[in-house]
């Protein structure tokens, strides 16, 4: 079998040891006879699977009773719209903090539905950094207040979240969910497409705070209410069996990796090792983010030239290094560092990319 260093952005690399046991039990799923995949959401293995994953989501989170985990679709992108649909009400305003590509489109997509505002944009110096508390501008009644935690494309991850007061606050945390210890009683609702640091893409994970959910509005079609979801444990309709199967085996695997606190520590060291490299390289690597704002999770960077880093790219592939150009809206290196890459991959690329940049520098 040959693998290969996997910094894809998503969809991207799962913890190996999840894969194998996903290995082992396809075709006989704990003595049942069958795959996962072919029988019933209603078996009650299958119930065990999505009632197991949401209590573990809600321990490795530290929420308590007041909080429901849904596993639904549509990933983040339905999301963007679900949200305002089902909280903001007609006459009133979101605010929205936009800080790169991703928070963009979920505004945009919100102004589809609803009246909306910027309340902080830092487009103008672009989407380096997220604004400094003293740049947001909250309405004062807001029906809920919407962040991106972590920029995929940009590179950008807020790490302290900004005080809204007691607007409900809503984060599209897609590319940064499990990945360091955060206060999630702070959320009004968080939502996040698996496909980075959860497993399979297909299903979107939803926590949502129950209180707030009693506000929902009832007037959009029974599939788009998250109260809908929550009443039925994820079980409305015929949920992404498999992927919430592989969901649960990656929550199994951080928490035995030592939960948040261990994992968190662990990102930063990788992401230290590659922001060290750029640091150290004398310009030859701009890193995109300000140093205040640098994400965790995507490390983004520019060489010298177009045609460096396409040979970049190029070395780095021969050198089994995979998923490392940029998002195409903005070119560029980007290597995605979730949680199921280990810290000697991330020492591989910062060897790779110290030597690159002694032979071209
Ligand atoms: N938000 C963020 C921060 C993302 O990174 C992505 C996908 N890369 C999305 C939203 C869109 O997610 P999906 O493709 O699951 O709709």
């Amino acid at each position: 079998m040959s693998t290969v260093l996997n910094f894809n952005a998503g969809p991207s690399m799962l913890p190996p040891a999840v894969l194998q046991q996903v290995q082992a039990e396809l075709r006989d799923y704990r003595g049942s006879g069958m795959s996962i995949m072919e029988m019933s959401h209603r078996s009650k293995e299958y119930e065990a699977i999505n009632s197991h994953a949401e209590s573990m989501f809600k321990q490795l989170l530290g929420v308590g009773e007041g909080y429901r985990v849904l596993f639904i679709q549509g990933g983040a992108s339905m999301a963007f719209a679900q949200v305002p649909m089902n909280f903001l009400k007609p006459g009133d305003t979101a605010d929205y903090l936009i800080t790169g590509a991703w928070a963009e489109k979920a505004y945009q997509e919100a102004a589809t539905v609803g009246s909306v505002r910027e309340a902080a944009s830092t487009k103008e110096g672009g989407y380096r950094c997220v604004p400094r508390p003293a740049e947001i501008r909250l309405s004062p009644n807001a029906s809920y207040v919407h962040l991106t935690s972590n920029e995929t494309i940009q590179g950008i991850q807020w790490h302290t979240y900004p005080d809204v007061g007691d607007r409900p606050l809503v984060v599209d945390m897609s590319s940064d969910i499990l990945s360091r210890p955060v206060d999630a009683n702070r959320f009004a609702l968080i939502y996040a497409g698996a496909q980075k640091n959860l497993g399979p893409a297909g299903v979107t994970a939803v926590i949502v705070r129950e209180s707030w959910l009693g506000q929902a509005s009832q007037r959009i079609p029974t599939m788009l209410r998250y109260a809908t979801h929550a009443k039925n444990n994820s079980l409305y309709n015929t949920p992404p069996t498999f992927g919430v199967y592989v969901l649960d085996l990656v929550l199994e695997w951080i928490s035995k990796s030592g939960g948040l606190e261990a994992l968190g520590e662990r990102n930063h060291s990788k992401a230290e090792l590659l922001y060290e490299a750029i640091d150290r390289s004398k310009n030859f690597y701009r890193g995109h983010a300000e140093p205040e704002s640098r994400s965790m999770m995507n490390v983004t960077f520019r060489l010298p030239s177009e045609t460096l880093e396409k040979q970049f790219l190029a070395e780095s592939q021969k050198a089994g290094m995979v998923g490392l150009a940029g998002h195409r809206s903005v070119g560029g290196i980007r290597a995605s560092i979730y949680n199921a890459m280990d810290v000697g991959t991330c020492q591989t690329l910062a060897s790779f990319m110290n030597d690159f940049s002694r032979r071209n520098g």
